[in-house]
C-alpha cells in the first residue's frame, strides 16, 4: 500500500493480545497493519472454503480479500487469529480486487467491537487503516485495510469445501483440528464428532439468541459467513433494529428477505443442517449416522428456544422460570411490532419501570396505544410478585441486559459521510460511547436517540 496511515488503534485489544501498542503505531507496526511488511513469524495464508449463498451452492470461494497473518496466545490463554481484510489479491479473489473500501471497514470496526462490549461473542477489530489507493465500487472511494482478530476462522463452508469434494480424510482432520481448537471437551466424549457437532450447535442457538436480543440483524448468514467457533463473523451490510418488526431487512441484496431479523434463527438451523451433512461419513454406518445428526439437529429449536428465553428473562428482569413467561415476553413483542416501538429503547425504559411509580410513563409513551401498554405493564407487575428480589437491585440487573447504546445505523452512516472527507472525530466519539453501551452517559444520551424521520436508514450495502 502507497502510503498507509492509521486510523485508529485498538489498544484495549492489543493489551489482551500481548502485542505493543506503541510498536504497533510506529511506522514499521504500520506497515504490518497495511501487509506490506510481514512480522518475522508469520507465515501468511489465505483459506478455501465453499458455501451456500443466499441458499444456492457455490463450490468454491475462499479468502479472496482477507489474509491470515498468524496466530497468537492472548492474555487468557486463547489462541486467536489475526487478519488483514483488504489487503489485497489472494488465490480466491476470482473476479475481486480483494480490496476494501473505507466505509465497510469503518462499519466493521465500530459494529464488531459495539457486540463485543455488548457481551456477545464476535470477531474483533484491532485496527483501522487506510491504504492511501483507491478502491474502484460504484464510485472511487478511499481504500482501507481492518486487522480483524477472531478465535478462528474455519467455517460452516470450510466443512463444505471438503465434504462436497468426498474428502473424507481432510473433513476428518479438520473436525479434529477444530476439536482440539475450540471444543477439547468433545475428545474425551463416546463419539468425538457428534459431541462436536453437538458444541457448534448449542454456541450457534446461544449466539443467535443473543443477537435477537440486541436487535442485532446480521444480513448476510450464508454458511460461509457461519462461525464453527460460534462467534459473529463478517460483518458486511449488517444493521440494529430502530423499530421493531421481526420482517425488517436492511440488506440491498437480500431482496426475498432470506436474512430478515426475525427469520435468523431457522436460518441458523438450515446452515447447521448443512454442517451436520459434512460429518455424516465421520459418524459411523449411513444409517446410524444419519438418526445421529438428525437427533441432534432437531433439538436446536429447543435449545434456541431456551436461550432465547433466558435472555428475554434477563431483559423482563425475571429470576425464576414461570410458565406464562414465554407468551409475557412475546406479547410484548407483539405489541411493540404494533406500535412500532424502538426496540432498544423499549427495553431500556422497562428498566425504569422496575420501580413502581418512576418511569412508567416513559415505557407507556413508546405506545401509540397506551391502554394496551398499560395493561401488558399490569402483567408484568403481577408477574414480578412472584419474585424475592428488592426493585433497586432487578432495576441494575435488567440495565445490565438493556443496552442504551448500539451502533445505529444513521449514526453509522453520519461517521462513514465524515470520514469520507477526512474528518474521524465521529468515528472516535462514537465508537468511544459503545465501549459502555450499559452505562448512561449523559453527554452522550442523543446517541441512544432513534433516528428522526429523515435520518432513517432503509438499506445497507455491503460495499465489496
Ligand atoms: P462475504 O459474503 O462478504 O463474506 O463475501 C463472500 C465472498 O466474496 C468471500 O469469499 C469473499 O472473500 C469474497 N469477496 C468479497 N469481496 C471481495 C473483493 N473485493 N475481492 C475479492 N473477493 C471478495
Ligand atoms: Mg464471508
Amino acid at each position: 500500500m502507497q502510503a498507509p496511515r492509521l486510523v485508529h488503534l485498538n489498544t484495549q485489544l492489543a493489551d489482551e493480545l500481548c502485542l505493543d501498542a506503541e510498536a504497533l503505531a510506529s511506522p514499521s507496526g504500520i506497515a504490518v497493519l497495511a501487509g506490506n511488511e510481514i512480522p518475522g513469524a508469520a507465515d501468511p495464508l489465505a483459506m478455501v472454503y465453499a458455501g451456500h449463498q443466499f441458499g444456492n451452492w457455490v463450490s468454491r470461494l475462499g479468502d479472496g480479500r482477507a489474509i491470515l497473518l498468524g496466530e497468537l496466545i492472548d492474555r487468557n490463554g486463547i489462541r486467536r487469529d489475526i487478519q488483514l481484510k483488504g489487503a489485497g489479491r489472494t488465490p480466491f479473489s476470482r473476479m475481486g480486487d480483494g480490496r476494501a473500501a473505507l466505509g465497510p471497514v469503518l462499519r466493521e470496526y465500530i459494529v464488531s467491537e459495539a457486540m463485543a462490549a455488548l457481551g456477545i461473542p464476535s470477531s474483533r477489530a484491532l485496527a483501522a487503516i487506510t491504504t492511501g489507493e483507491p478502491v474502484v465500487r460504484e464510485t472511487v472511494l478511499p481504500g482501507a485495510i481492518l486487522t480483524r482478530v477472531a478465535k478462528g476462522h474455519v467455517r460452516v463452508g470450510t466443512f463444505q469445501y471438503f465434504a462436497s469434494r468426498n474428502d473424507t480424510e481432510a473433513v476428518r482432520i479438520l473436525a479434529d483440528y477444530v476439536i482440539a481448537r475450540h471444543y477439547p471437551e468433545a475428545a474425551h466424549t463416546e463419539v468425538p464428532y457428534i459431541a462436536l457437532l453437538e458444541a457448534v450447535i448449542a454456541a450457534q442457538a446461544e449466539l443467535v439468541a443473543r443477537w435477537m436480543q440486541v436487535g442485532f440483524i446480521h444480513g448476510v448468514m450464508n454458511t460461509d459467513n457461519t462461525s464453527i467457533a460460534g462467534e459473529t463473523i463478517d460483518y458486511g451490510p449488517c444493521a440494529f433494529l430502530d423499530s421493531y418488526h421481526p420482517t425488517t431487512v436492511f440488506s440491498s441484496i437480500d431482496r426475498a428477505g432470506r436474512y430478515a431479523y426475525g427469520n435468523q434463527p431457522r436460518i441458523a438451523h438450515w446452515n447447521l443442517i448443512r454442517f451436520a451433512q459434512c460429518l455424516l461419513p465421520l459418524l459411523g454406518e449411513e444409517d446410524a449416522a444419519v438418526a445421529l445428526a438428525q437427533e441432534a439437529v432437531d433439538r436446536f429449536p429447543q435449545q434456541y428456544q431456551s436461550a432465547w428465553l433466558s435472555g428475554m428473562r434477563r431483559k423482563l428482569g425475571l429470576h425464576g422460570d414461570q410458565d406464562g413467561d414465554l407468551e409475557l415476553a412475546e406479547s410484548l413483542l407483539e405489541l411493540m411490532a404494533a406500535n412500532g416501538c424502538d426496540f432498544t429503547l423499549t427495553f431500556r425504559h422497562l428498566c425504569e419501570a422496575a420501580e413502581p411509580g418512576h418511569g412508567e410513563a416513559v415505557f407507556r409513551d413508546q405506545f401509540a396505544d397506551n391502554t394496551a401498554s398499560s395493561e401488558w405493564l399490569a402483567r408484568w407487575r403481577q408477574r414480578l410478585t412472584a419474585e424475592a428480589r428488592g426493585e433497586q437491585d432487578r432495576k441494575a440487573t435488567m440495565r445490565r441486559a438493556n443496552p442504551a447504546f448500539i451502533p445505529r445505523n444513521h449514526r453509522v452512516e453520519e461517521v462513514i459521510a465524515a470520514a469520507l472527507l477526512d474528518d474521524f472525530e465521529p468515528f472516535e466519539k462514537l465508537s468511544r460511547v459503545l465501549t459502555r453501551p450499559f452505562e448512561d452517559q449523559p453527554d452522550f444520551a442523543h446517541f441512544s436517540d432513534p433516528p428522526q424521520p429523515d435520518q432513517v436508514v432503509h438499506a445497507t450495502f455491503c460495499g465489496t
